[in-house]
């Protein structure tokens, strides 16, 4: 095992409902399903070049989209793809003053900035 952290499976089989699954690595690398099936972690291929990803954008300009207009990452209502590096995430975060969501952004692996042009829809939940 050479990885560490949080893992989040959505398994889907036929017929059932999808189960979410998260694993902290650390902690342990199994996991049981409601209908009995057990997954187990092993490994995976470090060669996906995530590395080579890291905060590749952090000194491009800031680009301006629409939140909406993204792809969802996960089950989270918030939470989009990167465009740019396309295995990011943009978290999408509140304003610990007001709890508005605020419309600048940062990719957490390549560090491209956003600007969300439709802040004021996503945080009035206009879409
Ligand atoms: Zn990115």
């Amino acid at each position: 095992m050479t990885v560490k952290g949080i893992i989040k499976f959505r398994i889907s089989v036929k017929g059932e409902k999808p189960t979410t699954i998260k694993m902290d690595l650390e902690q342990e690398t199994k996991a049981t399903l409601e209908n009995g099936a057990e997954i187990e972690f092993l490994d995976f291929d470090a060669d996906q070049g995530y590395d080579k990803l890291l905060l590749i954008n952090m000194d491009s300009p800031v680009k301006k989209v629409k939140h909406g207009s993204l792809i969802p990452w996960g089950e989270s209502i918030y939470k989009r793809e990167c465009p740019e590096c396309k295995k990011g995430i943009l978290l999408v975060v509140r304003d610990i003053k007001n709890g508005k969501l605020l419309a600048n952004d940062q990719c957490i692996l390549c560090g491209q900035r956003y600007e969300y042009t439709d802040i004021e829809e996503l945080n009035t939940g206009v879409y």
